[in-house]
């Protein structure tokens, strides 16, 4: 969720190794336990919205590093994009980013479990 919006749904083995919004994966990106010991996390740049003001389009645009233009200009409802899997990532739902597995840290994928 971001800014009380739900932006991902998914079994809990589709949000962890295969994420379809770029803020669950910043999220898991910036988990301890995924990382060796001194290891630097990735932190999300910027803060929160400010939600006395509305928001238009991606609540996560200005802190999302595959934004563009049309992400902030768009009404994005969540939309199916895998059996189960439930999307509000524009860019995920046009097919212009593909956020798995690469975008993981490591230590995630090799810690993959069957749910
Ligand atoms: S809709 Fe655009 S800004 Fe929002 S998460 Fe997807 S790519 Fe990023």
């Amino acid at each position: 969720m971001d800014t009380v919006r739900i932006v991902e749904s998914a079994s809990t083995a589709q949000i962890f190794y295969e994420p379809k919004h770029p803020y669950n994966q910043a999220l898991q990106k910036s988990i301890p336990a995924l990382h060796e010991k001194g290891e630097t996390l990735h932190t999300i740049p910027g803060s929160t919205p400010d939600l006395s003001k509305p928001i238009s389009g991606c609540p996560f645009a200005p802190r999302c590093e595959f934004a563009q233009e049309k992400c902030v200009t768009s009404t994005i409802a969540p939309k199916e994009i895998a059996d189960g899997h439930f999307s509000a990532c524009l860019r995920i739902q046009l097919k212009e980013i593909d956020l798995t597995p690469a975008h993981l840290p490591e230590k995630a994928l090799a810690r993959k479990i069957n749910y």
